[in-house]
């Protein structure tokens, strides 16, 4: 904790370099000049910034945190946590590799392999359950280049074997990628659990204020970085832009108190839900009940703000209790001061359902954000709208 605190507050900031501001600049630039042509001729050894496309201080400086805290050799900022997936994919991936993906990930990764990587690039993905490392085993082939999970994931908060899928995975050369952004780099370690990339949506809790949109890949393989960072964020221009990177630093200062009061919260809620006779099912990987408690106690050191449940009655009466809800807005997204709630699988066919393994009651899951405004504002406000239906 002791250096995840210095890396949210000091690493990666040379005061010196910039008049001894304790705060570092936003450099809004796009270019960087030299001083003569020897310099631009040396500037790959020099490490000088040269063009906005290729880097810019204030990203570095978030990078350099992020893969502090991550324990990673380095990392990569893009302009949303989708160039960021799509980014890995496109450094580890050829055309005709195989991916093996969670069937329970962010749902437009599933848009973009197969949407975009399938019928266009000739991959090939098998889906996983993410639950039997023998089937994992199993689905493995010769092109397999690639594992995709995301653990807990937010639906209904499963948590994945990091350190048995990582095993697998080294053991037949294959790259491994979580989607870590739920944890924080704070509560989880994926990298020193054996994970060759993890990602964080820099939207959500990172930011933490519901004002940028951006996404980080963190790596421990230098080479892995420099691809990312040299060559396809430069090639296909996703970097982060100076502004969000300043706003992600700030966030980053207040991340631990942060993920802290949402954790509390969460939990708290969680429980009173639990408690509750109208409700039917609880989903929070910080329960005690929850079935794979041993399992997040070894690889979590913590739990964000982020739940769902179910209630007794219909997916009607699910959006009835969320439209009564006062303080709790509707909204998709998460990580953000503000507490939020939707019935985020309202609208899929029945064949996803069956393919998350999710009951036909599942439709009326109510997802919350706990958000910053009080534990007890928040408790009585579902208190009030479930006293309702
Ligand atoms: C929001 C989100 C993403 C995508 O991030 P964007 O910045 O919106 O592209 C990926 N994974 C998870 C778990 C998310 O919640």
């Amino acid at each position: 904790m002791r250096e995840d605190r210095l890396a949210l507050t000091h690493v990666g900031e040379h005061q010196k370099e910039y008049q001894n501001a304790v705060v570092p600049p936003v450099y809004l630039t796009s270019l960087h000049i030299f001083d003569d042509m020897e310099a631009y001729k040396q500037h790959k050894e020099s490490g000088a910034y040269v063009y906005g496309r290729e880097g810019n201080p204030t990203v570095r400086i978030l990078e350099e945190k992020v893969a502090a805290l991550e324990q990673g050799a380095s990392a990569a900022a893009f302009s949303s946590g989708m160039a960021a997936a799509a980014a890995a994919i496109l450094a580890v991936c050829k055309a005709g590799s195989h991916i093996i993906c969670m069937k329970d990930v962010y749902q437009p990764v599933k848009g973009i392999l197969n949407g975009y990587f399938i019928p266009k690039m000739g991959m090939r993905v098998s889906y996983w359950n993410g639950q039997s490392l023998e089937e994992l085993e199993g689905l493995i082939r010769e092109e397999t280049a690639l594992i995709w999970i995301e653990s807990p994931a937010t639906f209904v908060f499963s948590a994945v074997d990091i350190r048995g899928i990582a095993k697998i995975a080294k053991a037949h050369g294959i790259k491994t990628y979580i989607d870590n952004t739920f944890c924080t780099p704070l509560y989880q370690k994926p990298l020193t659990m054996g994970i060759d990339i993890s990602m964080h949506t820099i939207s959500k809790y990172i930011g933490g204020h519901s004002d940028i949109i951006g996404g980080i890949l963190v790596v421990k393989d230098e080479a892995l970085g420099e691809e990312l960072r040299d060559h396809i964020r430069q090639w296909f221009g996703g970097i982060l832009g100076p502004m969000e990177a300043w706003l992600a630093i700030r966030g980053l200062r207040t991340l631990e108190l942060r993920v802290e009061r949402h954790q509390k919260t969460a939990t708290a809620v969680a429980e009173f839900l639990e408690r509750h006779p109208k409700v039917e099912k609880v989903y929070y990987s910080g329960l005690a009940s929850h079935p794979q408690a041993e399992l997040i106690a070894q690889q979590q050191s913590g739990n964000t703000g982020l739940m769902s449940f179910t209630i007794h009655g219909d997916e009607r009466k699910a959006m009835e209790l969320v439209n009564h809800l006062k303080i709790f807005e509707i909204g998709c997204s998460w990580g953000g001061f503000e507490s939020l709630a939707l019935c985020p699988l309202i609208n899929v066919e029945k064949e996803e359902l069956d393919f998350l393994s999710l009951r036909e009651k599942d439709r009326g899951l109510i997802r919350l954000h706990c958000g910053l405004e009080g534990t007890e504002v928040l408790i009585e406000d579902l208190r009030q709208a479930l006293e309702q239906i």
